[in-house]
C-alpha cells in the first residue's frame, strides 16, 4: 500500500509569529500513529525557523521552489544545498503559479528537478492543465508533455524517489476542485505512462491532487484508487482545515472501496 503524504503550499503567506503558532498547533492536532506523511512548504525565509519548530516530530518541512543551478551569480535565487542544509525534504517543482508568473518551461522544471534528485531530496512535481486546455480535453496530452520532459533527462525510474501532484490549474484557488472521477482519470493515466516503462515504480509512485482540497472535499477525493493524498494551498493556513485532510489521508484505506 502507497502511503498517503499531505502537503501544504503557504504560498507567500505568514510572519514569524503567525508560523509559530499554526506550526504549534498543527503539532498538536497531528496524530503520531497516522500512517500520512505531512509536510509544510512556508517561504524560503522561514524554513529554518519551521524546521527547528517542528524538529523531532512528524511532520516535515518542503520548499515552494528551487534554483536549477548549484551555485554562483544567480542573484535573489536558493539553492538545492541551500535548502537541504537548514533540513528541507521535499521541493516542489513546477508549480503552476511559477510555470505562468515566472515564465517556467518544462525544460526548467526538469532540470530543478533533476537538482533536487541528485541533492537526495524528493521532488513534488507539478503538472496540469489550465482552463482552456480543459474545455479543449487536451488535460492528458498537457500533462503528458510535462511529465515527458522530465523522464527525457532523468528516466522514468527517478520517480522511484520522487511524487507528482496533479494540479488542474482552473481549481487552483477558485474553489472549483475537479470531481473524484476527474482526478482519478488524470492519476491513472500518469501512473499509466510510467508503468509504460517500469510497473513496479509505477505501483509505488505516490500521486497527489492539488486543487481547492479542503477539511470537507478531501475524504471523497483520497478514496480514489490513485490518490496517494494531496498539495493543499489555501486549507493549509487552516490548522482546523489541514488537521482534517491529514486525518481523511490516514483514513482513506479503511473507506475506499
Ligand atoms: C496550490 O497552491 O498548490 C493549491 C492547490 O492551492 P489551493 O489548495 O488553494 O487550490
Amino acid at each position: 500500500m502507497r502511503r498517503p503524504v499531505v502537503a501544504g503550499n503557504w504560498k507567500m503567506h505568514g510572519s514569524r509569529s503567525a508560523n509559530q503558532a499554526l506550526l504549534t498547533e498543527l503539532e498538536r492536532r497531528v496524530m503520531p500513529e497516522w500512517p500520512v506523511d505531512i509536510v509544510v512548504c512556508p517561504p524560503y525565509v522561514y524554513l529554518a525557523d519551521a524546521v527547528r519548530t517542528l524538529e523531532g516530530g512528524q511532520i516535515q518541512v518542503g520548499a515552494q521552489d528551487v534554483c536549477a543551478e548549484a551555485g554562483g551569480a544567480f542573484t535573489g535565487q536558493v539553492s538545492v544545498a541551500m535548502l537541504k542544509d537548514v533540513g528541507c525534504r521535499y521541493v516542489i517543482v513546477g508549480h503552476s503559479e511559477r510555470r505562468r508568473l515566472n515564465h517556467e518551461d518544462d525544460a526548467l522544471v526538469a532540470r530543478k528537478f533533476t537538482a533536487v534528485l541528485q541533492a537526495g531530496l524528493t521532488p513534488v512535481l507539478c503538472v496540469g492543465e489550465t482552463l482552456e486546455e480543459h474545455e479543449g480535453h487536451r488535460a492528458e496530452a498537457v500533462v503528458s508533455r510535462q511529465l515527458d520532459a522530465v523522464i527525457a533527462m532523468n528516466g522514468a525510474a527517478s520517480f522511484a524517489h520522487a511524487i507528482i501532484a496533479y494540479e488542474p490549474v482552473w481549481a487552483i484557488g477558485t474553489g472549483r476542485t475537479a470531481t473524484p472521477q476527474q482526478a482519478q482519470g488524470v492519476h491513472a493515466y500518469l501512473r499509466g505512462r510510467i508503468a509504460q516503462q517500469d510497473a513496479k515504480i509505477a505501483g509505488q509512485l505516490r500521486i497527489l491532487y492539488g486543487g481547492s482540497v479542503k477539511g470537507g472535499n478531501a475524504a471523497e477525493l483520497f478514496r480514489m484508487p490513485d490518490v496517494d493524498g494531496g498539495l493543499v494551498g489555501g486549507a493549509s493556513l487552516s490548522a482546523d482545515e489541514f488537521q482534517q485532510i491529514c486525518a481523511a489521508a490516514a483514513l482513506r484505506d479503511a473507506v475506499r472501496h
